[in-house]
C-alpha cells in the first residue's frame, strides 16, 4: 500500500438543533448554518454511527471517519491504532442561548446504570464567548448530598448546590465525569469530550421543546447515582505556559482521555509529532498547514485531523491565528479520566 495515502484531512461540521441554542455559531464557522431554528452544537470531529464526520476535500473526500479507522488503522492512529477502533474523541462547539440542562456524564463508578457498550465520559471546555449573562455550573458547593440535591429538586432551588462561574474568553473548564455540569447565558465553548453520548438530566429549567411541546424526560435517579460527591477537580483551569516562542503554547488540559493545548502566533511554528495522530482546531485567524510539498488553508472554525503518518508539520500564520492543538495520550488509561498533575483553580463563586 502507498505510504502516502493520508494527508491532513479538514472534516464538515455536522450542525445539531437544540431548544437551548442559538445563532452564534453563523460566525465561527464558514459553512452556513441551516434554517432559522436554533442551533445548539456543531459536531465538529465525530465518529458516531448515527452523526459520523465526512472528509470535506482531497481524494478522500466523502469518506467518514469511521471508514478511515477501519482502511487506515495504523496510519491514520500510529501507535494507537491497537488501543482505538473508533476515534476516541468527540469534538464540538455550543452555542448556548439558554441554559443546558444541569446533568452529569458516567463515570467508572455508575453503580451498573451505564449501558455495557458506552464509556465513561470525561469533557472541557474553551471559552470562546462569553456575555454578562453567561454562567458555567461546574460541581457542587461543598457538602452537598443526594439528599440536599433531592430537596433542592422539589422546591426547585438546584442552582444554589452548584458551584457558579462567569465565564470569560479563554478560560478553560475541566468536567470530569461525575461532574453535575450546565452552562447558558449566551456562552460559546469549544468543547472536547470523550467519544459516548451517555448523559443523565438532574433538572431542566422547566424549558419546554418548541418542536414537541413537552419538557424533556430526565433521569434523576440515574444522574444521582453518577454523581462524584467527593472528588471535585471541576472547575476553572490554569494554563501553563510551556512556551513563548516561536508560538506561545499553554497547556489547558492533561488529563487521561485527551492533552490540550491552545497555540497562539504569528510566524511559522511546528504542529504535530511523530506516529500520533493530533487535532487542530482554528479559533481565530487563518493560516496555512504545510506537509509533503502541499499546503492547506486552514480557517477559523476549522477541524483538522493530523494523522498518526504526517508526523510534524509546519504551519504559517496569516496574521495572528489562535489554534488548539488535541493529543491522546500514549499510555492507558487508569481509570479515572482525572487530572493527573494540573490542579484547578478555585476561585469560582
Ligand atoms: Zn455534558
Amino acid at each position: 500500500m502507498s505510504q502516502a495515502v493520508l494527508y491532513p484531512l479538514r472534516f464538515e461540521p455536522i450542525y445539531q438543533y437544540r431548544l437551548w441554542g442559538g445563532r452564534h455559531l453563523a460566525a465561527l464557522l464558514s459553512e452556513p448554518l441551516p434554517n432559522n431554528g436554533p442551533v445548539g452544537e456543531a459536531w465538529i470531529l465525530s465518529d458516531r454511527d448515527d452523526h459520523a464526520s465526512i472528509v470535506a476535500d482531497g481524494p478522500l473526500k466523502g469518506q467518514t471517519i469511521s471508514q478511515l479507522m477501519n482502511q487506515f488503522p495504523d496510519q491514520l492512529m500510529g501507535k494507537l491504532a491497537q488501543r482505538f477502533r473508533r476515534f476516541p474523541l468527540l469534538l464540538k462547539f455550543l452555542d448556548a442561548h439558554e441554559m443546558l440542562s444541569v446533568q452529569v456524564h458516567p463515570g467508572y463508578t455508575d453503580g451498573g446504570l451505564r449501558p455495557a457498550f458506552a464509556g465513561a465520559k470525561t469533557e472541557a471546555w474553551v471559552v470562546l464567548e462569553a456575555g454578562k449573562e453567561s454562567r458555567i455550573y461546574a460541581g457542587l458547593k461543598p457538602d452537598t448530598t443526594a439528599d440536599v440535591l433531592r430537596r433542592s429538586l422539589t422546591d426547585g432551588s438546584l442552582a444554589h448546590d452548584l458551584l457558579c462561574i462567569t465565564p470569560k474568553p479563554g478560560d478553560g473548564v475541566f468536567i470530569p465525569a461525575g461532574t453535575v455540569h450546565s452552562l447558558g447565558g449566551d456562552v460559546v465553548v469549544f468543547e472536547i469530550q470523550q467519544n459516548s453520548d451517555v448523559t443523565f438530566r438532574l433538572y431542566d429549567w422547566g424549558h419546554v421543546d418548541a418542536n414537541t411541546k413537552q419538557p424533556r424526560p430526565l433521569q434523576v435517579e440515574q444522574a444521582l447515582a453518577c454523581i462524584d460527591f467527593v472528588d471535585s477537580e471541576a472547575g476553572l483551569v490554569t494554563a501553563v505556559v510551556e512556551a513563548e516562542a516561536p508560538v506561545r503554547r499553554e497547556r489547558l488540559f492533561h488529563c487521561d482521555p485527551f492533552w490540550l493545548w491552545r497555540l497562539s502566533g504569528k510566524i511559522p511554528f511546528t504542529v504535530g509529532a511523530e506516529s500520533v495522530p493530533r487535532v487542530l482546531v482554528c479559533t481565530a485567524g487563518t493560516g496555512q498547514l504545510e506537509h509533503s510539498g502541499s499546503s492547506y488553508v486552514v480557517g477559523k472554525g476549522e477541524v483538522w485531523l493530523l494523522p498518526a503518518e504526517a508526523g510534524k508539520c509546519a504551519f504559517r500564520p496569516h496574521g495572528a491565528v489562535t489554534l488548539l492543538e488535541i493529543a491522546i495520550p500514549d499510555q492507558g488509561v487508569n481509570g479515572q479520566g482525572r487530572v493527573t498533575f494540573q490542579g484547578p483553580r478555585k476561585d469560582s463563586a
